[in-house]
């Protein structure tokens, strides 16, 4: 990854250049190696508190320029609030909250990590690191004209003085992997539509195997032996093909069940026949969010070298109308050989997935397959942007998700399923159809989807809302999120990792 922000760590003793910031908590204390940094700094603070009303709650800050008794150009004090109070994902928000106050310029910034109580934790100071790379990404490749300040990308150079230089590398090493694994979703979710489409997507995919990962492409004429059916209808309205791709990690035992992880590509949709309206279509390039996804997941758990086998599957299509274009009414025969009614041509996502999903099943026979689809407008009526929602024919791995959900801050929801809703997607000609009524929207999809699982242990997770244009939060201000790599990979790391 080709950041603008460079983060590394050095012993408190060499804490000395530029930019310098502190923590403390809400009652104004901090530990010795910021009080040595601070000098007569300290009674600045003390005063520029009182002034301020600085309570040192969460996440807020204090700016001060030039501020007497050291040689610092600025000091930014960074409030933790209650110590007792402090979540694992708050590091990651302290960090953000850093990065936010950077500008464009080339900072050389100072971080001393530590508490009232002493130096910070080594994986404290990692997460740290890590927020303040998630927040200073910036997605402006196509701006020509980039202005100084407020409209670059953060540039700066920030040294976390440490207790322990070693033991916070070792710490970051993994997850810088996974930043980079969030960077690269972002990254593919915001680029334009004409830029990434199916084959380009492939191509950017099959960047993974320098982190050792296999990659498989299967064309039209893969799937048209396959049977894709489902996929291929979708995918034959544009002139530019379709594709799946198949990327597997193999840090685990040999021979042992891999996890599986199923994205929807939808590189632009249109609705097809079912057009969408104008208004908001633009955003319809992120309706691949969900593969997005699984190639940050995939390069994250490659590049930290997992222990675990891993596979990820993505279908690549656009969804145009046209002249070849499927109709509603049309009749398609999917790989599992069920037949689906095509009610309305937008809900193609569905489509796509009841493909792949039915190849990972029979072919990977995983221990587990999650999907992510960025799958209904119905999601977000239900959930808002704060939670995606998740669907599951397995308790265990429902509970997992929820429980990684919480302390990723990338939560879901859990929603039904069950055989009232299935019935609302019988179809009078054939075995399902694509669409159901309007009530349950997101029900009735997860309920298709689950005619393609047989009985592999399966969760969905609806990320229409979360994986673009949710709002911007203390790490992430790009439009296309990489909500889920982060998720996932603790999913991975916490429950389904062979030897640590
Ligand atoms: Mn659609
Ligand atoms: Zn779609």
């Amino acid at each position: 990854m080709s950041d603008a922000v460079k983060v590394g760590f050095v012993p408190f003793s060499a804490a000395s250049r530029g930019i310098l910031v502190v923590f403390c908590d809400d009652t104004l204390k901090s530990g010795a190696a910021t009080r040595k940094a601070l000098g007569k700094a300290a009674d600045t603070i003390k005063r520029a508190a009182a002034t301020n009303a600085f309570k040192a709650k969460s996440g807020s800050t204090l700016d001060i320029l030039a501020p007497e008794g050291i040689k610092a150009p600025r000091l930014i004090v960074v409030g933790i609030g209650k110590p007792s109070d402090i979540k694992e994902k708050d590091f990651l928000k302290f960090g953000g909250v850093i990065a936010g106050k950077l500008n464009a310029g080339s900072d050389a910034v100072t971080v001393i990590a530590e508490l009232a109580d002493g130096a910070m934790q080594p994986d404290t100071a990692a997460a740290i690191a890590s927020g303040i790379r998630l927040r200073a990404y910036k997605f402006d490749r196509y701006k020509t004209k980039k202005k100084d300040g407020e409209n670059g990308a953060v540039r700066a150079d920030v040294s976390i003085a440490v207790g322990d230089v070693a033991a916070a590398k070792k710490a970051f090493a993994p997850e810088q992997h996974i930043v980079d694994g969030v960077i690269i979703a972002r990254e593919l979710v915001n680029e334009p539509p004409n830029v990434l489409y199916p084959e380009e997507f492939a191509r950017r995919a099959s960047q993974l195997k320098k982190v050792g990962v296999d990659v498989e492409i299967l064309d039209v004429k893969a799937m048209t032996k396959l049977g894709m059916g489902a996929l291929l209808g979708v995918a034959q309205g544009s002139t530019r093909p379709g594709r799946t791709v198949i990327m597997r990690w193999n840090g685990g035992k040999k021979g042992e069940q891999p996890v599986a992880f199923v994205g929807k590509g939808v590189c632009f949709d249109t609705g097809g026949i079912s057009i969408k309206g104008a208004a908001n279509m633009e955003d319809m390039k992120g309706d691949m969010g969900g593969a997005a996804c699984v190639v940050g997941l995939m390069h994250a758990l490659a590049a930290r070298k997992a222990k675990v086998n891993a596979v990820g599957a993505i279908g690549l299509v656009e969804n145009m109308p046209d002249g070849n274009a499927q109709r509603p009414g049309d009749i398609v025969t999917s790989m599992s050989g069920q037949t689906i009614e095509i009610i309305n041509t937008d809900a193609e996502g569905r489509l796509v997935l009841a493909d792949v999903l039915w190849y990972v099943a029979k072919k990977f026979k995983p221990k587990f397959m999650v999907d992510l689809a960025t799958l209904t407008g119905a999601i977000m009526v239900a959930l808002g942007t704060e939670h995606a929602g998740l669907f599951s024919n397995n308790d265990e791995l429902a509970e997992r998700l929820t429980k990684v959900g919480i302390e990723t801050g990338e939560r879901v929801w859990r929603m039904p399923l069950g055989p009232e809703y299935d019935k609302m997607i019988d179809s009078q000609f054939a075995d399902v159809k694509n669409a159901g009524a309007r009530n349950g929207g997101s029900i009735t999809a997860a309920q298709f989807l689950q005619r393609f699982v047989d009985d592999t242990p399966w969760a969905h997770l609806d990320i229409a809302g979360t994986a673009m244009g949710a709002p911007k939060t203390d790490i992430n201000h790009s439009w296309g999120s990489g909500y889920g790599v982060r998720l996932l990979e603790r999913l991975v790391t916490e429950y389904y990792e062979t030897t640590k």
